[in-house]
């Protein structure tokens, strides 16, 4: 028979792949019970017949809730984490505020000890951090009402065989069904004790597509610039979470208008008020938005959207930008390195920037849409491509113009004619130089095969071993006749 947790699993797999931000909300706690995977409830039930509470709590109820597929489950109990490794012998120690994490079916499954956290003297993590609280004080303890709901049964409840319940002391079913993201309790409080909670709350905002309620808004507004003293990390992570939301504007133009988005991000709020004759009435940052919106792609493109024009701000002169691709991917840089981006997404995002400016004309040869490859990289060119066609749609042309159609054909052409592009497909090598010309190993060798490289690129037939030995030969004799 098929294992019914793996039902769940493809379940929770759709629910990612759409993306969708209306999912329903059945919100009844027995309708919560199927939603949650064996492995879970087999968690529950191991803390029950030990003596202890245990529920499921915080973004994985919410999801379950919203009928979204959530990233990881966390569960929560009184029994301290010493305990818990006694229940669940493969348990181990996450970090020293009392998570352990149990391996089942290759996913990690968290579970912490009740806790209450108290003063937060430099606004991004409390000074103290107690157990032996309860239930309610670990609710009270989270962020918003949506994330501080739990799903499951006291110890009580189990001996008496009761069916699990929906705790949800600050009404976060109801603000789930109305969309709304509240804080728990005083928000001008909440955010005082971890500013982290303020891109938190414009991220949840912008991917589930809820409302923030007013008073949660206004204390953003109000506390906007302690934001400058988290850590690039914490930051960087929201910021890559509301740029992968369906449209990221949303996100991004509430960080502005809040003040959140000028003490994180002040290259980009710099682009407001500068002209571009592209849309009636709108500047480059409505341009970044628009393109950023249009563009179809992962982190580094939605980042690479986002920033293409970030060098225009500081180059700006007679209306006119120049170098600004070149700037900008130094711009861009900063900020990754600043964001703690992975480098991989950093460099990807650097290079689109700085190559984003390309100007095809149909009137290319073979030669020069194979010079053009190598120059930005094989690897890179369908992402450029998708920047241009969001560059286009951002600039108010449509995202088929007859030019990029017309590049992306003749990129192709030349790729699946696996013509040379780079030195790797060099029919000889740094070896074959030193062995066949006496060459010393160094950059004689290197700048060789680059000049190899520009010819074989321009002319593929040229491709072949006793030629290119013949040029090269001839290449360092005049390099020694100077
Ligand atoms: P997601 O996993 O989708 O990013 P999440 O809400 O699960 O969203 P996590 O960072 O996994 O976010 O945190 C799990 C839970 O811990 C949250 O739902 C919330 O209850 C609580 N939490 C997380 N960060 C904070 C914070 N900065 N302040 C208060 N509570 C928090
Ligand atoms: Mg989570």
């Amino acid at each position: 028979m098929e294992d019914p947790a793996d039902a769940y699993t493809t379940a929770s797999a759709d629910t990612t792949a759409s993306a969708d931000t209306t999912a329903s909300a059945d919100t009844t706690a027995s309708a919560i019970a199927p939603r949650v995977p064996l492995a879970v409830h087999d968690l529950m039930a191991a803390l029950a017949t030990a003596g202890h509470d245990a529920y499921v709590v915080g973004g994985s109820l919410r999801d379950v809730v919203l009928g979204r597929a959530p990233e990881d489950w966390d569960l929560t109990t009184d029994a301290p984490p010493d305990r818990m490794r006694e229940i669940l012998p493969d348990a181990a120690y996450e970090n020293r505020f009392g998570t352990v994490v149990v391996p089942r079916d290759g996913l990690l499954y968290e579970i912490t000890t009740y806790r209450s956290e108290s003063g937060y003297a430099d606004h991004r993590r409390p000074d103290e951090v107690a157990f032996g609280s309860t239930l309610d004080e670990d609710l009270a303890r989270r962020d918003f009402t949506m994330n501080a709901m739990a799903w499951g049964r006291s110890a009580a409840a189990a001996r008496e065989s009761l069916d699990p319940e929906l705790v949800d002391p600050f009404g976060g079913l109801a603000d789930i069904r109305a969309g709304i993201v509240r804080a728990v309790g005083d928000p001008v409080a909440r955010f005082g004790e971890d500013a982290l909670r303020m891109p938190r709350a414009i991220r949840f905002s912008a991917v589930l597509g809820f409302t923030i309620e007013p008073a949660t808004l206004a204390a953003i507004a109000g506390r906007a610039a302690d934001v400058r003293l988290l850590s690039g990390e914490r930051v960087g992570g929201e910021m890559g979470r509301i740029l992968v939301a369906p449209s990221p504007s949303v996100g991004l133009r509430l960080a502005d208008s809040t003040g959140l988005l000028e003490p994180l991000l002040p290259e980009v709020t710099a682009q407001h008020g500068v002209p571009q004759a592209k849309i009636d009435g709108e500047d480059l940052w409505d341009h970044s938005l628009r393109t950023v919106d249009a563009v179809r792609g992962d982190l580094a493109l939605r980042y690479a959207a986002l920033l293409h024009d970030v060098g225009k701000p500081a180059v700006m002169a007679d209306g006119r930008f120049i170098h600004h691709d070149v700037v900008g991917a130094r711009v861009a840089d900063t900020i990754l390195d600043r964001m703690r981006v992975e480098r991989a997404i950093r460099e990807r995002v650097v290079r689109l920037v700085r190559h984003h400016m390309f100007s095809y004309e149909m009137t290319w040869s073979d030669a020069a849409i194979r010079r053009f490859l190598r120059r930005v990289g094989v690897d890179l060119v369908d992402d450029l491509i998708a920047l241009r066609v969001a560059d286009d749609v951002g600039s108010g042309l449509p995202p088929d113009g007859p030019r990029t159609t017309d590049l992306r054909r003749r990129c192709d052409e030349q790729l699946a004619a696996r013509v040379p592009l780079g030195r790797r497909d060099l029919a000889i090598d740094g070896d074959d130089l030193i062995a066949e010309l006496g060459l010393q190993p160094g950059p004689l060798v290197g700048r060789i095969l680059d000049r190899l490289t520009d010819k074989v690129v321009d002319e593929p037939r040229l491709n072949e071993r006793r030629g290119l030995l013949a040029t090269a030969r001839a290449m360092v004799r005049s390099t020694e006749d100077r």
